[in-house]
């Protein structure tokens, strides 16, 4: 740790300018807390560079000093990926100022847009434009490209147009020496050695700081048919979604999994959000189709697939919204689901990927498990079940308090997890690995893989100043 970090700090505010270096505890607070309010640490300073050069002349001073960073965009990580330790050696680097949409090139169909730019400005700068960028989940209000990237996001629209890496054409990134490395190429095809955008997608900010990126964008889809639906078992869940995909193809752009428990909470969380059936079913699954026909065309392809799973017993009743201002109404409600859920209290979350064919035996045997050695907790699921990906999260009963509930984390997640890895699944499909899952990543990939994760760390950032404490420990 520095002794005196006053010169420091001073050569921090030559370069950016003494207002956007903060130290002071209150100045601070917004950037040391996570979105669940878990994870909370301590830092030298908060630095909110403007721009890619501002960016890379702090690195280097960081490097001098060997002062470690943490990048940070919207801070609603859910490991606690952009929080620093609690040590006060690291600086928070928040590239919230960074936020210009830079281009948009039609004919290519890309968006140039900095780091620190609102996932929704994004998606809203496209629009303007007639055109889709795809990346939506509920923090899009809040969370950053940057941020997107950093962890390979993933979202509602996944099984449609894939996650963040597939969304990403070129990046612009600081290397841990303070160098810009200019990969901003909208290349749909560029095989010239190691892909380096795919190796600093995903990396949480362990080997670089990402400063822009441009992006793939999508032809708007002039009609949007959403659903929700009833259905009892997860069996059933799982053949609606065979059905849909076969009958709506590419059409099929959302297939999102809620439990009931979960619809009510964010009832009570928005009381204004009247919920359109009753919650006396399993499972509800919400579906969108998009399309590029007209309104009452989609609606009928819809109500077809709906009528279809009926006659065959697999769902018992569906809304299917009648104009844009119902889907979205039906939208928010999903959205509404991780506020909703962290409102009940401490959760224990799990953000697991399965192969589909092995999603309804993990349901069944993880909830037989989980309530034979604690009968009384509530088991509330949601997630993109049409990419495979569950939000399998653990609450207390309402009988137990918070601490107690705490002291089961590690042997339920192990529990989860283990059914996961027997079925050759993932314990991240889409949050990253953060500090939350840092002691167990090692556990869970071979050593091989663990070395040639180290090697690649070593390699870019030997002193281990990109987000330490991060990923690999
Ligand atoms: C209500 C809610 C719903 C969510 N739903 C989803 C979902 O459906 N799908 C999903 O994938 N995630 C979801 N998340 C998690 C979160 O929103 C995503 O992980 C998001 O991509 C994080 O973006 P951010 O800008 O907030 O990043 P931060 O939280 O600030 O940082 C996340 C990680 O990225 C690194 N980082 C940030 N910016 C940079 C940069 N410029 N260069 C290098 N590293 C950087 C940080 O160091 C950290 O490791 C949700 C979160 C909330 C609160």
């Amino acid at each position: 740790m520095l002794k005196d970090p006053k010169i420091f700090l001073e050569k921090c505010a030559s370069i950016i300018g003494g207002g956007y270096v903060f130290s002071s505890p209150l100045d601070m607070e917004p950037f040391l807390v996570d979105w669940n309010k878990r994870f909370r640490g301590s830092a030298l300073a908060v630095l909110r560079p403007a721009n890619t050069s501002e960016v890379s002349r702090l690195v280097s001073l960081c490097a001098e000093y060997q002062i470690p960073i943490v990048p940070q965009g919207g801070n609603t990580s859910f490991c606690g990926g952009g929080i620093p330790s609690q040590d006060v050696s690291s600086v928070v680097m928040s590239l919230n100022r960074m936020n210009q949409i830079r281009e948009i090139d039609s004919e290519n169909n890309t968006i140039t847009v900095d780091a620190g730019a609102i996932l929704k400005n994004v998606q809203l700068a496209a629009h303007a434009r007639d055109r889709l960028f795809p990346l939506s989940l509920a923090a899009e209000g809040s969370c950053t490209i940057g941020g997107n990237l950093a962890t390979n996001a993933g979202g509602v629209h996944v099984l449609r147009y894939g996650n963040m890496r597939e969304l990403t054409l070129g990046l612009e990134v600081v290397t841990p020496t303070g160098e810009v490395w200019n990969g901003l190429r909208g290349l749909r095809k560029d095989n010239t050695g190691y892909s380096l955008k795919d190796l600093y997608i995903g990396s949480e900010g362990t080997l670089g700081i990402i400063t822009r990126a441009t992006l793939k964008l999508f032809p708007l889809k002039s009609v949007q048919i959403t659903s929700l639906i009833k259905v009892a078992h997860i069996e059933q869940v799982i053949q609606l979604f065979e059905i849909a995909r076969a009958e709506l193809d590419s059409s099929l752009t959302a297939f999102e999994l809620i439990c009931p428990k979960l619809i009510e909470l964010a009832g009570i969380a928005n009381p204004k959000l009247s919920i359109p059936m009753r919650l006396d079913s399993d499972w509800f699954v919400l579906l969108e189709y998009s399309g590029s026909e007209s309104w009452s065309r989609g609606q009928e392809l819809v109500e077809a697939l709906i009528a279809t799973c009926i006659e065959r017993g697999l769902v018992s009743d569906a809304v299917i919204a009648k104009s844009i201002s119902q889907a979205k109404h039906l939208w928010e409600i999903r959205e509404l689901v991780p506020e909703a859920q962290a409102e009940l209290g401490p959760n224990i979350k799990h953000d697991i990927s399965l192969p589909i064919s092995e999603l309804v035996s993990f349901i069944k045997i993880a909830e037989t498990q989980l309530k034979s050695l604690w009968p009384d907790i509530e088991i509330l699921v949601f997630g993109h079940v049409g990419d495979g990906n569950l939000h399998y999260n653990i609450a207390a009963s309402t009988r137990e308090l918070s601490s107690q509930h705490e002291t089961r984390r590690t042997q339920v997640s192990e529990i989860v997890h283990d059914l996961v890895y027997l079925r050759n699944g993932s314990m991240s499909a889409e949050h990253g690995i953060g500090q939350a899952k840092l002691e167990e990543l090692p556990r869970r990939k071979s050593q091989v893989e663990m070395a040639l994760m180290k090697s690649i760390k070593l390699a870019l950032d030997p002193r281990n100043l990109m987000n330490p404490g991060k990923v690999l420990i």
